[in-house]
C-alpha cells in the first residue's frame, strides 16, 4: 500500500505514535508445495480471532451480489478446509459489523446441513468472532451474510462524487484487517488461500476484483473471477462502477471511468516497462496479467497492490509522470508483499519495506539516479522529523507483542523508509552483484509464503551473511531490526538537484530575488516539494504573494504541492488560499495529502470553523478510513488566537523553527 505517510505531528495528533509470455502458468506456482519456514517459532496475530494452527482455509468462493441502493453486499461464502488438529471442532471467523444469518457443513453424502453458531459482541479494533461449531469437522462450510452499510473496508460513492456523475460506484480497501467487514474469513495474513466469485450487480455496472479480470468481458450484471494464486486476506478486493479499459500491451492495462481513462492511460504508459524492469531484477511475474483501476479521488490512500489490479488514486495523474512512483511501489508488490509477505503485523516492514527499496530500483532504472536521490531524500526527511515524536517502540522494524493496538496505527515512517533503508545499507555493504542475486533467490525460496522477522534474519544470516564473512555483522543487523533510531552506519543520500533548490530558497529568503526562470522552469514535484519543506514555519504575506504569483500554488492540481502549501499558508494566516483550500478538502479524500491542512486549521479557533464547515460538506465523499482521521483530529483540537508574526521579524533562515511571536 502506498501511504499511510502521515507527518509525525499528524501522527501524534492521530494517536499514532499511521497475460504474459514469461511467467509461469498461475496453476503450476499455486500448486508449488510451501516450503516448511527455516526457523520454529510461535507466531501469534494478535490482529485476528481466528485459530489456522487448528483449521485453516484452503480456498474461499464467494456467490455475492451488489445492492447499491441498500450500500450492501450480501450472499455467501463458502471455505475448504484443512482441519490439522485433531481435537479441532470449530472455525473461528473474524467478522465486523457483519449480519450472519446462517452457517452449514457439508456431509460426506454431498448434503448441506446446518450448523450452531455464535457471534460475540464487538470490539472496537478486532470486530467480532464468529464461532461455528463443526462436530463432523467437514471439509466444506458455508456462510450466508450480508454487510453493513457503514463497512469500514467499503466505501460507496454516490453519481454525483463519481467523475462521471452517472453512475454509482463501489470498491474495497481491506488491508489492515478490514477484510472482515465485507467477508467472514479468517482475516490473518498468516494464511493463504485460493479464491473464486460469482457477483451480480446492475446490469450497467463493471465489476472487478483481485483475481483474472477479462479487459473484453460484457457489461452484462453478472460476473465470475478465479484467483487461482494463493493470497493472504488483505489481498481480497472488489470494486464496482461505470469503468472501461485501454490497454498499455499485452499484459497491462488501464480500467477508468471513460472521463479519466486518456488521461490515466497517458500519465502511466511506462506501466510495461516497470514490469520488464521488475522482471529483469527479480524474476518472472508470476501473476498474468497488470492491470491498474483508478478510483475516485476519494479512495483513501495512495495505492493499494491488489493483485493482478492495483488500485491507485487519481491524485497522482499529474500531466508530467513526476508521481508514476506510486505505480512502481504497487508493481513491486507482486514481488515484496504479494510473494513473500508478513505473518503478523509485527513484521510489517517485510512488506512495506522491501516493497518501498524494490520501488527506487525501478524508479532508478526507468528514470535516472537524480530522480531515485531526490525520493530517497525526501522520504528520510519524512522519517527524520516523524521520530522527533514517535514512540521508540514504534521505531523498531520488528515490533514486540502488544506494541500496536491498531494495525491500522504503523509508524509509515519505520515500516516503509526504516525498512527500505535496511536494505539500502546492505546493498551498500554487499554491491549489487551480490546483493541483487540474494533477494531474488528470498523472492524465491518464500515465494507465496507470509514470513516473519527471525525467518528473514535466518535467511540473510545462512544466505548472505555468513557466504560473505567481515562484511555486515549480526549485531549491526540486529540494531536495525530490533532497535529504535537511525542506525549509525545508516547510508546517507545527497541529492545534487536538491542542493540548487535549497540555494536557490536560501537566496530569495535572504533578498527576496526568485530564482531565476531557467532554473524553476527544469524542476518537477520532487523540487517543489523540497523548496516548500525547507520554508520556516511562517511566511510574511509578502512573501507568500510573491511565490504565489510566480508559482500559482494556490489552486495547484498537485496534490503533493498542495499539501505542502495550504499549511505553511493557514499557518501564516494567509487568507487569498482559503477558498482553493476548501476546494482541495472537499475534492481530495486521500488521507496523506489532506491531514495536514486540517492540522493547521484547527490550531485557531476561526480556522477549526473552517475546518468544521469544508468537513461537514466533504463528509459524503469522503472513505470511512478519512472520516475516521478527520473527525479525531476535530475532537482533539486545542485552538489558540494565531500569533502575529511582524513583517520586519520574521526569519531568514529556513531551519524549520517556530517563527519568533512578538
Ligand atoms: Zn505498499
Amino acid at each position: 500500500m502506498r501511504q499511510l505517510i502521515l507527518t509525525a505531528s499528524i501522527a501524534a495528533a492521530l494517536g499514532i505514535a499511521s497475460g504474459c509470455d514469461h511467467s509461469p502458468a498461475p496453476q503450476q506456482a499455486a500448486a508449488a508445495p510451501a516450503p516448511r519456514p527455516a526457523v520454529a517459532e510461535q507466531v501469534v496475530d494478535e490482529h485476528s480471532y481466528a485459530e489456522p494452527d487448528k483449521v485453516r482455509t484452503t480456498d474461499l468462493a464467494l456467490d455475492l451480489a451488489i445492492d447499491f441502493g441498500k450500500k450492501q453486499i450480501a450472499g455467501t461464502a463458502t471455505y475448504t478446509l484443512e482441519w490439522l488438529d485433531k481435537a479441532a471442532t470449530q472455525l473461528v471467523l473474524d467478522t465486523r459489523d457483519l449480519e450472519i444469518q446462517k452457517a452449514e457443513g457439508l456431509g460426506v453424502d454431498g448434503q448441506w446441513r446446518a450448523l450452531q453458531f455464535a457471534l460475540a459482541g464487538k470490539d472496537k479494533v478486532l470486530g467480532s468472532k464468529l464461532t461455528i461449531d463443526a462436530p463432523d469437522r467437514p471439509a466444506q462450510v458455508r456462510v450466508t451474510y450480508a454487510t453493513s452499510p457503514a463497512a469500514s473496508g467499503l466505501q460507496w460513492l454516490e453519481p454525483s462524487m463519481t467523475e462521471g456523475k452517472q453512475q454509482p460506484f463501489m470498491f474495497s480497501q481491506s488491508q489492515q484487517i478490514h477484510a472482515r467487514s465485507w467477508v467472514p474469513l479468517q482475516d490473518t495474513p498468516r494464511i493463504r488461500f485460493t479464491y473464486s466469485a460469482h457477483v451480480s450487480a446492475p446490469a450497467d455496472t463493471m465489476v472487478l476484483m483481485s483475481a483474472d479480470n477479462d479487459p473484453a468481458a460484457a457489461r452484462d450484471g453478472d460476473y465470475t473471477f478465479e484467483m487461482p494464486q494463493k493470497i493472504p486476506s488483505y489481498l481480497l478486493a472488489i470494486a464496482a462502477g461505470d469503468l472501461v479499459f485501454k490497454k498499455f500491451g499485452d499484459r497491462s492495462g488501464v480500467w477508468a471511468e471513460p472521463a479519466m481513462v486518456d488521461k490515466a492511460t497517458a500519465e502511466f504508459a511506462d506501466t510495461e516497462k516497470m514490469i520488464d524492469t521488475a522482471e529483469a531484477l527479480y524474476g518472472p511475474y508470476r501473476w498474468g496479467r497488470y492491470d491498474l483501476l483508478v478510483l475516485p479521488p476519494s479512495f483513501p490512500y495512495g495505492g493499494m497492490e491488489n493483485p493482478r489490479l492495483t488500485f491507485a488514486t487519481p491524485t497522482v495523474i499529474v500531466g508530467d509522470k513526476s508521481l508514476v512512483s506510486l505505480i512502481a511501489h504497487e508493481l513491486a508488490h507482486s514481488w515484496s508483499g504479494n510473494l513473500v509477505t508478513f505473518a503478523t503485523d509485527k513484521d510489517a516492514w517485510l512488506n512495506e519495506g522491501t516493497t518501498t527499496y524494490v520501488q527506487g530500483r525501478i524508479t532508478e532504472a526507468l528514470y535516472g539516479q537524480d530522480m531515485a536521490d531526490m525520493e530517497h531524500v525526501i522520504d528520510r526527511d519524512e522519517l527524520k522529523q516523524e521520530y522527533r515524536t514517535l514512540k521508540p517502540e514504534l521505531q523498531r522494524l520488528s515490533l514486540k507483542p502488544g506494541t500496536l493496538s491498531d494495525p491500522d496505527d504503523q509508524s509509515s515512517a519505520t515500516v516503509y523508509t526504516k525498512g527500505a533503508w535496511f536494505l539500502q545499507f546492505l546493498e551498500k555493504r554487499f554491491g549489487r552483484e551480490v546483493f541483487d542475486p540474494w533477494l531474488k533467490g528470498y523472492f524465491d525460496h518464500f515465494a507465496f509464503q507470509s514470513i516473519t522477522t527471525a525467518q528473514f534474519r535466518d535467511y540473510l544470516k545462512t544466505q548472505l551473511i555468513d557466504k560473505h564473512p567481515n562484511v555486515v555483522t549480526m549485531q549491526e543487523v540486529d540494531q536495525w531490526l530490533y532497535e529504535p533510531g537511525i542506525p549509525p552506519n545508516a547510508p546517507v543520500v545527497e541529492s545534487g538537484k536538491f542542493s540548487t533548490v535549497n540555494a536557490a530558497r536560501i537566496a530569495w529568503m535572504g533578498s527576496a530575488k526568485l530564482p531565476d526562470k531557467t532554473i524553476t522552469d527544469a524542476w518537477g514535484t520532487q523540487e517543489w516539494v523540497h523548496f516548500l519543506e525547507g520554508m520556516p514555519d511562517t511566511l510574511a504575506q509578502a512573501q507568500l504573494t510573491q511565490l504565489d504569483e510566480a508559482y500559482r500554488f494556490t489552486g495547484t492540481p498537485n496534490g503533493e504541492i498542495a499539501m505542502r502549501w495550504y499549511p505553511l499558508a493557514e499557518r501564516s494566516g494567509y487568507a487569498a488560499a482559503r477558498p482553493a483550500m476548501g476546494a482541495f478538502l472537499e475534492r481530495v479524500g486521500r488521507r496523506k495529502l489532506i491531514m495536514p491542512t486540517y492540522k493547521a486549521l484547527v490550531a485557531t479557533p476561526d480556522g477549526l470553523a473552517f475546518a468544521k464547515a469544508v468537513f461537514a460538506k466533504a463528509r459524503p465523499g469522503y472513505h470511512p478510513i478519512t472520516t475516521g482521521s478527520v473527525e479525531a483530529m476535530i475532537a482533539e483540537a486545542k485552538p489558540m488566537e494565531r500569533q502575529e508574526v511582524p513583517e520586519a521579524l520574521h526569519p531568514v533562515d529556513p531551519a524549520p523553527q517556530p517563527a519568533p511571536t512578538k
